[in-house]
């Protein structure tokens, strides 16, 4: 089949909720892919921020593998080994004392906001509901979380809304000390904002944030789906902004290509929910949870965390470097391998571009270029990348 075949039968096939880029893929090793031509990119999207090993990583492979043989599902009536397992990581390396398993982003934030609700009902009555989320959030496509996300654009057309949602400014603090009530039950935030144009929270606004927060039992709710499993540098991006939430959300990178997703809150808060409170049909499946465990052990255990620490030094000098030679690049934002260069000129250009040029980068908004490659990127494939979009911006200066 051609690339050609194939886009003719997505337009008879499926539902059409999504742009393409030109492109077929089949195939992938390491920080390559390959298309259904036989052509090599260079893979700086990485499935949007989710395969941090990059592609056949032997470990999540074999783990996949093995797994599969063995037992694929059985449902939560009964107990799996690597759901508990992958739990208690992901416990051992964080704040939380507890997770709840899904199977995606969305479903992490709609547990989160569940919770937050049932927590504060319980302690304190019905009425005390409301979440507080940021302009420009992104949160995902269920109600729940369209609802919290706070873009004009994934709402539209959808109303009426979920109650109990209010917006307020990124990193203005006046103005969530002036939107948190009595009605306020969480607040909830990316420590990045990913698809929102790479925008990081700034510590002394989350110290403060914090702050107001548990001086008014507020629970602290961060969005680290994109953020977490070693893209920031750290293994949660909040261990380097020098605060600790009450809930966090996880998603993409945690089963480097297998869906999974989880909430994680402290004891206090997780007991909130009790059997039959929450639920998911493959949440924690043993697949999934296989999968996720060798991811953390990869990062802990395999050094891919560190790795990908320098790596994401290294690269965001390299963006700033660029930035320094053209005009066209305004600034350059993010925290390890989570970077973005808002650029002015239309990012599809440059995507397109670069596409052209066998490298796959993707667009947050119409300004912003977001690069979010696997944690086993090497400095001679951030330096080609780099060469890329110096091909790309002298051609556009000239
Ligand atoms: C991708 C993303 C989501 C949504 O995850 P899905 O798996 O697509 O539902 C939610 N929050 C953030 C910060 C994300 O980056």
């Amino acid at each position: 089949m051609s690339t050609e075949a194939l886009k003719r039968d997505a337009a008879q096939y499926l539902m059409q909720t999504y742009t393409r880029q030109p492109l077929s893929i089949v195939r992938g090793s390491g920080t390559k892919v390959y298309d259904l031509e036989g052509r090599e990119y260079l893979d700086f999207v990485g499935g949007i921020a989710v395969n941090v090993l990059g592609h056949g990583h032997p470990d999540l492979v074999q783990a996949i593998q093995r797994q599969a043989a063995q037992l694929i599902h059985t449902s939560n009536l009964y107990y799996t080994e690597p759901q508990v397992k992958l739990a208690q990581m992901l416990v051992e390396h964080s704040f939380a004392d507890k997770v709840f398993f899904c199977n995606s982003g969305a479903e992490a934030n709609e547990a989160a906001i569940k919770l937050a609700r049932r927590y504060s009902h319980d302690k304190y009555g019905a009425g005390r509901y409301e979440i507080v989320t940021m302009k420009n959030s992104f949160h995902g496509r269920t109600f729940a979380t369209l609802t919290a996300t706070g873009q004009a654009k994934v709402q539209k057309d959808y109303e009426p809304l979920l109650q109990g949602f209010s917006y307020v400014a990124f990193n203005n603090f006046e103005e969530l000390e002036r939107a948190v009530t009595d009605k306020t039950a969480a607040v909830l935030l990316e420590p990045i904002q990913g698809e929102g144009g790479v925008h990081v929270a700034e510590r002394e606004y989350l110290k403060q944030v914090r702050d107001l927060c548990s001086k008014k039992d507020v629970l602290l709710m961060f969005d680290e789906i994109q953020t977490g499993m070693g893209r920031t540098g750290t293994m949660f991006a909040y261990e380097q902004l020098g605060v600790q939430p009450d809930i966090m959300t996880l998603a993409k990178g945690l089963g480097g290509g297998v869906p999974i997703g989880a909430c994680l809150a402290t004891d206090s808060v997780a007991k909130a929910f009790s059997p039959g409170s929450h639920a998911s049909t493959f949440g924690g499946n043993p697949l999934a949870c296989a999968a996720g465990l060798a991811v953390c052990r990869a990062l802990l255990e395999g050094h891919v965390l560190d790795h990908g620490r320098q790596m994401g030094e290294y690269f965001a000098k390299g963006l700033s470097d660029c930035q320094s030679r053209h005009r066209v690049v305004k600034e350059v934002r993010g925290l390890g391998l989570l970077q973005g260069m808002e650029v002015e000129m239309d990012a599809k250009v440059v995507v397109s571009e670069c596409l052209d040029r066998g490298v796959l980068i993707n667009g947050a908004g119409e300004h912003v270029l977001r690069f979010v490659p696997s944690l086993i990127i090497t400095q001679l494939e951030i330096d080609r990348l780099l060469d890329t979009l110096e091909q790309v911006f002298s051609k556009q200066a000239a």
